[in-house]
């Protein structure tokens, strides 16, 4: 029903969509050229499925600040950021320095160093929940080894998760991301689904699936399952769903009933680590057992962290005599660890509120355009990350959001890349240091000429 009045709301005409595909096609010729010869060795001529869009995707060429070129000289404003990775933007001068500086001295020993501790103590320093850290090469081995750490301490094997709740690519997680809605079962109760094919099918018996912002659900389920359940794990702002905000009484809710139940509270703060300057969990006030970083904490490298309570995280002490086993050859490089000290200079409080005022100024310039459009969209997030649902009502989990009209979303997203805006296809945004109030108004309006095309 709500499928249907949004496909009626959101109705484009067929010449509109060819038109914007000939339109980018004849001003990425060299994309096009790039992408054929792409195809020949990665599937699709993409690394990345996300990245992937019709006809297809960008090849980029060089960035600077919140600008990028591509390779037949059209430049865009990066509103994605590698998926809001790169705080400061493209080649930012600090972070170059720092980097250039360690090349020189050699990229990784099997060795500690102290760029690994100094990132440390700035993690630990401004995450008050944060004990101690350890490094991976991504959130997903960040989440990964977050879950397994519960699983040991605990002595349990139940994980829940929130229904488009997405924490990387292991297996664990790759449940209820983006169910089709048909196959998802009750609203308040949702089955929890394998949306990735090759996931091994048993990995719904150890992963629940509960709906987000639903406090009545969430209990019910752990008073059913929660003396069985190692861990909850939350994204504070859910990224993938649509950057979706919980309510603070959510998450303290999740976070008094692990306790009660004796299992940990993870926040997954890989992507909302930039929203305040203790991560989002300073914002909301809670205080989780394990938070799991990447995206920022890097710089514009490969990076992902886990930290928390000392009693869980000395389960990764070499010195026990039984450890939690936890490996990877790039953990914590050099250059991935004296670019995220940048990186972090960078971003003190001030900074931090600063660019979370130009992602509200920007979630308001795109909700009065799409007023001035007559379209009835709802532009969700906090500070510096945005989302915009074209849905008419509320957003305020995966399923009120997951009824969108997609056709339509992808006419604006390719719009948006025509009046020289990079936004993710599934039409996230975020903002990065680089950019100042001027350039946040700029963005608006050409995001409202993208919105003249798609109505054209
Ligand atoms: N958790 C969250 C909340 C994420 O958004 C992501 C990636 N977008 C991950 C985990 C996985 O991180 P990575 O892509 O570095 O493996």
């Amino acid at each position: 029903m709500a499928i249907e009045m949004n496909r009626q709301l959101f109705a484009i005409k067929p010449a509109t969509g060819a038109a914007l595909i000939a339109e980018y096609e004849s001003r990425t010729a060299q994309s096009k050229i790039a992408a054929e010869r792409a195809r020949k060795v990665m599937p699709g001529g993409e690394t990345r499925t996300i990245t992937w869009h019709a006809p297809y995707p960008l090849t980029g060429d060089k960035g600077k600040g919140c600008q990028f070129t591509d390779l037949d000289g059209n430049t865009y404003f990066d509103v994605i950021n590698n998926y809001t990775s790169l705080l400061h933007g493209h080649a930012h001068p600090e972070i170059e320095k720092a980097v250039v500086a360690q090349l020189a001295k050699g990229t990784t020993f099997a060795t500690a160093h102290e760029p690994q501790t100094e990132l440390g103590e700035i993690l630990c320093e401004r995450v008050s929940s944060v004990d101690l850290v350890r490094y991976t090469n991504s959130g997903t081995e960040a989440t990964m080894n977050a879950v397994r750490v519960a699983r040991a301490f605990t002595g349990r094997e139940l994980i829940i998760k929130m229904e488009g709740g997405y924490h990387g690519s292991f297996d664990d997680f790759e449940v209820s991301v983006h169910p089709a809605l048909a196959m998802a079962g009750p609203a308040d109760a949702p089955t929890p689904t394998i949306d990735v094919r090759g996931v091994v099918r048993d990995t719904v018996n150890s992963v629940l699936v509960a709906p987000f912002n639903n406090i009545d659900a969430l209990t019910r389920l752990m008073e059913r399952d929660g003396d069985s359940v190692a861990a909850i794990i939350i994204e504070p702002v859910m990224g993938s769903a649509g950057t979706i905000a919980a309510d603070r009484e959510f998450l303290q809710a999740a976070q008094d009933l692990a306790a009660r139940h004796g299992a940990l509270f993870i926040a997954d703060e890989v992507m909302t680590f930039r929203l305040g300057y203790g991560g989002m969990q300073e914002v909301y006030g809670i205080t989780p057992d394990l938070t799991t970083f990447a995206k920022i904490i890097g710089g514009g490298f490969p990076v992902g962290a886990l930290g928390g309570r000392r009693d869980v995280m000395s389960l990764f002490d070499a010195r026990n005599p039984n450890p939690v086993y936890q490996s990877g050859t790039f953990n914590g490089n050099t250059i991935t660890t004296v670019a995220g000290i940048a990186a972090m200079r960078l971003f003190p409080r001030d900074e931090v509120a600063r660019l979370n005022a130009l992602g509200d100024q920007l979630r308001k310039g795109i909700a009065d355009q799409l007023e001035t459009h007559g379209l009835p969209g709802t532009v969700t997030g906090y500070g510096s990350m945005i989302g915009v649902h074209l849905v008419d009502g509320d957003v305020r989990n995966y399923r009120d959001g997951a009824v969108a009209n997609q056709t339509y979303k992808r006419a604006v997203h390719l719009a948006l890349l025509l009046e020289g805006i990079f936004a993710a296809p599934r039409l996230m945004m975020c903002v990065s240091t680089p950019m100042t109030p001027e350039i946040v108004s700029d963005i608006v309006t050409r995001f409202g000429r993208a919105l003249d095309r798609v109505a054209a």
